[in-house]
């Protein structure tokens, strides 16, 4: 984007593909073509960089936060396990921060990890910046982070209830044996073991079935009233059975939010070639009915963020080139692709680019309390901006991977859409046409000022082409105005 052959206009009411929309519309004055649109740079809530410890062969705060900027991604929060050690006690999140430093891309914060036993650290995590805590109730696949039982949750509620916190569940479940042999059977579920080749996806579908998020969903609303001014969180919800009842418990009052990802929404099981072990995460991408049920709940605001739960590995454990889905490691790598990925998915059902913004800034900064800072393009707001061409296209290739293994199920896929800019805090930091800002260097903070809401006023924003020199958008709210320079 050369800023003396660019105008740009902001307005609260542009009419863009026939919608009455908020949009800013960037144009080319040597074509007179509308070429791109900014957008707040996107929030990932949800990433497993890995750093420090032996997993950091994995993934790294370097290698991550450069694949987040090369896709529009301004703001990534990283999981609290596979680093060692995990995030579960303040020192322990002191070495993390001191591993971060100098190396991210994109701002980055940090999840705090609940496991058995370390309630007692839970209130001084907060005190020191995390952005909320991450739980699981089955195996996580990592011996440093066991789950949790019930008993371990009540005693995590009972210490964050009046905390300002989130707490996030990995919500699968293995139901009782009792139910097991009962009605889940019944209803032609499977029981936990394989049954069938363990190359077969069907084999592994069958093995991770709804039940498991249907069970975990439950025992957390029950668990509700013991800490009822604590936000809940499902992370990577994939199973549409758990909607009715998010959509009751959310009903009857309860501050619980749910996430979907990227490949739940963009990938079917009926594609899933036996082998392709690329596609192994849990829980497990399901049907493609099962997809359509994840988008409709997100047009009806019941999901409301959708994120990357990028989780890689190295290619000897995913088991590339085909393998057993029961011995390959669990996670997909997209951080950076997301944008479009959703967008080459949500055109085709009627999705547009401010849906994809809410679900992908608005709601995932709102997520992590972040709201007021990141996630949107408004007035005291940080200018991390991603400009985006939504008719271009590109093919996925290993130059489009950042992160460190180069393995993704979207490798040759062809995407629409492409991030031709990427700006944090009003810095350029990533061009299609001239790469990273490798003078710079990574310039991304760490986020560990408290939990934030909104504080700002709604803007009103007035359309403003550019000065006749085009350097500047004026984005004019209440009487302040934001001011974009070029580098
Ligand atoms: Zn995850």
């Amino acid at each position: 984007m050369d800023p003396s052959k660019t105008a740009i206009f902001a307005s609260s009411n542009a009419i863009v593909n026939g919608k009455l929309t908020p949009a800013t519309i960037v144009v080319s004055q040597e074509t007179g073509k509308i070429t791109n649109v900014l957008m707040p740079g996107l929030v990932d809530a949800h990433v497993h960089l890995n750093e420090p410890g032996w997993r950091t062969e994995w993934e790294g705060f370097e290698t991550g936060t450069r694949a987040a900027a090369f896709g529009g991604v301004t703001t990534v929060v990283d999981m609290p396990l596979n680093a060692i050690p995990p995030t579960t006690t303040v020192e322990n999140l002191k070495l993390k921060v001191e591993a971060a430093k100098g190396q991210c891309w994109v701002d980055v914060g940090f999840y705090g990890g609940v496991i058995p036993g370390n309630e007692k650290d839970l209130k001084d995590l907060v005190r020191e910046g995390v952005r909320g805590f991450k739980c699981f109730l089955i195996d996580s696949g990592v011996e440093e982070f066991p789950a949790v039982s019930a008993v371990d949750v009540q005693k995590a509620m009972e210490e964050l209830k009046d905390q300002d916190t989130l707490l996030m569940f990995h919500a699968e479940k293995l139901p009782p044996l009792s139910m097991s042999v009962g009605d889940a059977v019944l209803h032609g579920d499977p029981p936990m073991a394989p049954k069938g080749r363990l190359e077969a996806y069907s084999t592994f579908l069958a093995s991770r079935p709804p039940a498991f998020e249907t069970y975990a969903l439950d025992e957390i609303i029950s668990a509700a009233p013991i800490a009822p001014n604590l936000p809940l969180h499902i992370v990577h919800l994939s199973a549409v059975q758990c909607l009715p009842m998010l959509k009751k418990a959310q009903e009857d009052g309860i501050k619980i939010t749910a996430e979907t990802c990227f490949h739940y929404l963009t990938l079917a099981a009926e594609d899933i070639k036996d082998g392709d072990t690329r596609h192994k995460c849990c829980p497990p991408i399901r049907e493609r009915a099962n997809a359509d049920g994840l988008w409709n709940a997100l047009k009806d605001g019941l999901i409301t963020t959708v994120v990357s739960d990028h989780s890689p590995c190295t290619p000897n454990l995913k088991l590339v080139g085909g393998g057993d889905f029961f011995q390959a490691w669990g996670g997909i790598s997209t951080v950076g692709l997301g944008l479009s990925v959703l967008w080459t998915e949500g055109k085709k059902r009627g999705v547009n680019l401010c849906d994809i913004s809410r679900w992908t800034s608005e709601e995932t900064a709102k997520q992590v309390g972040l709201l007021g800072k990141k996630g949107k393009i408004a007035p005291g707001y940080d200018a991390d901006i991603c400009v985006f061409d939504p008719d271009s296209s590109f093919k996925v290739t290993t130059s489009e991977m950042h992160f460190k293994n180069k393995i993704t199920p979207y490798e040759e896929k062809v995407l629409d859409g492409i991030v031709c800019e990427t700006w944090l805090r009003g810095k350029r930091i990533y061009s299609k046409d001239s790469g990273f800002d490798e003078a710079a260097g990574p310039l991304g903070d760490m986020l560990l000022d408290k939990r934030q809401e909104e504080t700002v006023p709604i803007m009103t924003v007035t359309a403003s082409p550019g000065e006749s020199d085009s350097k500047t958008v004026g984005l004019t709210a209440a009487g302040s105005t934001m001011e974009i320079l070029p580098n």
